[in-house]
């Protein structure tokens, strides 16, 4: 089923350079670029994208490090989305990331970990939306 989900690269990946890497990477992956967009959140941005882990220990480090300087936010689609750019991204952590995957070759840290990806239709709904008008979508 095709399908759409929001991807982030993050302020660490951003900040080094490594932003046409990660887009080639999506491209030769099968993705389209349904929307895109480098922003700078403010730290009440991040704290509303990232509100389902308002109570987890990192919360507040995480959303400074989201904060600290501009990501850029892409729709992108393919059959399978959701999964197949959460394969393409590795683990959280990139010290267990597999060889190939996006964050064991950009990430730095669990936190610092190169880019986002929605992680079910859900939350890829409601994170498509909090970036981009349906407008933007094409
Ligand atoms: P994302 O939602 O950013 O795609 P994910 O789904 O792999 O990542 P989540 O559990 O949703 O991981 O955590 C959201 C983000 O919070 C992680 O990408 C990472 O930046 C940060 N994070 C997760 N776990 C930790 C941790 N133990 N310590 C510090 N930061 C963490
Ligand atoms: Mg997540």
């Amino acid at each position: 089923m095709v399908e759409r989900t929001l991807a982030i690269i993050k302020p660490d990946a951003v900040e080094r350079r490594h932003v046409g890497s990660i887009i080639s990477r999506i491209e030769a992956a099968g993705f389209q670029i349904r929307a895109m967009r480098r922003m700078a959140l403010s730290k009440q941005d991040a704290e509303g994208f990232y509100a389902v882990h308002k109570a987890r220990p990192f919360f507040g480090s995480l959303t400074s490090f989201m904060s600290s300087g501009p990501v850029v936010v892409l729709v992108l689609e393919a059959p399978d989305a959701i999964r197949t750019w959460r394969t393409l991204m590795g683990a959280t952590d990139p010290a267990k990331a597999d060889a190939g995957t996006l964050r064991k070759e950009f990430a730095e840290s669990i936190e610092r970990n190169a880019t986002h990806g929605s992680d079910a239709p859900e939350t890829a709904a409601y994170e498509i939306g909090y970036f981009f008008a349906g407008v933007e979508l094409s």
